[in-house]
């Protein structure tokens, strides 16, 4: 076989959201790779794979009796959530309410769905209710609350927003992408069981350590999802709720695969872990003078200057800035105590 280029390996990234996934999620990606999960009336097993992945997305969030599907991304399921909340509405000029730390997919929901996207100031990084509160109107569809921020890991006040929402007649969605495999062990307030939550979004191919792609949107009851379903008239099955047709059972079967493996101890045990290191990170940066963004997930955010962080890059670190400049490291399982300490060898090094 033709040699390809060889997979860049994890040991110095440091700003991914996405990690090695668990070997057990590996070897069921590679069983599954040529299933399509698209076609369930056809590609059987994967279809009752996937009935157990919601199962499990559920038991993660906090719903005993969940609907959902494996989606491609975070960004597909936000979609499909602000798309469902355009359907049921009556508006005919549909807005969504979200904090200005939501993710950046909400910018592509709005554009490709025709709605309005209103986006309101944070408070310490983290959703202002009153602020939010103001944006709402009658035409307002779904307010949004983000349960791990991509910039700084930070949980928006997720009850109190379901109420905005439902005094509003909108729906709330939570945006669980990347914390949603954390959150169970750690005291917020976040999912089905906390508050009305009526979509909400968990990738299991971030710190579900599944394989990629495998994205996962939860709904709270079976008629919300319906709002997405198109006839498929030429396929075995007869509707279809995904955004994407042909989708790979790949995701499915590995996140399946990474679930059953990791929940709940697994997951628990790698959540300890990566607080312990992003704590230890804070500690060292606030040691060396750099203003640190506490943590509050695992996600260490700190004020470095631009020529430091270029020089990181240039020894092979990848880091990625905040929106507001500072180092982001996401402390996802790859980033152990180790690359951790090495990482701060080098920035003593300058
Ligand atoms: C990563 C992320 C997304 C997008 O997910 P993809 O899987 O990259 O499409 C959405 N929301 C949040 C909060 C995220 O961290």
């Amino acid at each position: 076989m033709a040699q390809l280029a060889e997979p860049q390996d994890f040991q110095r990234v440091l700003s991914s959201m996405c990690t090695e996934p668990h070997p057990a999620a590996r070897a069921a990606a590679e069983e599954f790779l040529a299933t399509n999960s698209g076609d369930p009336g056809t590609y059987e097993t994967v279809a009752d794979l996937e009935e157990r992945a919601v199962e499990l997305l559920g038991a993660v969030t906090g719903h005993s009796d969940p609907a959902g599907y494996v989606a491609s991304g975070g960004t597909e399921a936000n979609i499909q959530a602000v798309r469902i909340a355009r359907n049921r509405a009556e508006t005919d000029d549909p807005n969504v309410v979200a904090p200005a730390s939501a993710h950046f997919s909400f910018t592509k929901a709005a554009d490709v769905l025709g709605v309005e996207l209103r986006t309101a100031p944070t408070t310490g990084h983290r959703a202002d209710v009153d602020a939010m509160a103001e944006l709402v109107d009658a035409d307002t569809v779904c307010v949004v609350a983000v349960a791990g921020s991509t910039e700084y890991g930070y949980v928006d006040p997720v009850p109190a927003l379901a109420d905005l929402a439902h005094d509003a007649g909108a729906l709330c969605h939570v945006d669980a992408a990347w914390g949603g495999f954390v959150l169970p062990f750690s005291d917020h307030r976040w999912h089905f069981g906390h508050a009305d939550v009526d979509t909400l979004t968990i990738d299991p191919h971030k710190m579900g350590q599944a394989a990629i792609p495998a994205g996962g949107l939860v709904a709270r009851s079976r008629d919300l999802l319906d709002e997405l379903a198109v006839r498929t008239p030429y396929l075995e099955s007869r509707s279809q709720v995904s955004l994407t047709g042909t989708r790979s059972g790949a995701g499915v079967a590995s996140a399946v695969a990474a679930m059953e493996a990791l929940w709940p101890e697994g997951y628990r045990e790698q959540y300890h872990t990566s607080m312990a290191n992003a704590e230890w990170l804070a500690d060292r940066l606030a040691a060396r003078g750099h203003d640190v963004v506490e943590p509050d997930l695992p996600l260490v955010a700190a004020a470095l200057s631009v020529p430091v962080t270029d020089e990181l890059r240039s020894r092979g670190w990848r880091v990625a800035k905040t929106g507001a400049g500072e180092l982001r490291v996401v402390c996802m399982p790859h980033v152990t105590r180790a690359v951790l300490e090495s990482f701060v060898a080098d920035l003593d090094w300058y």
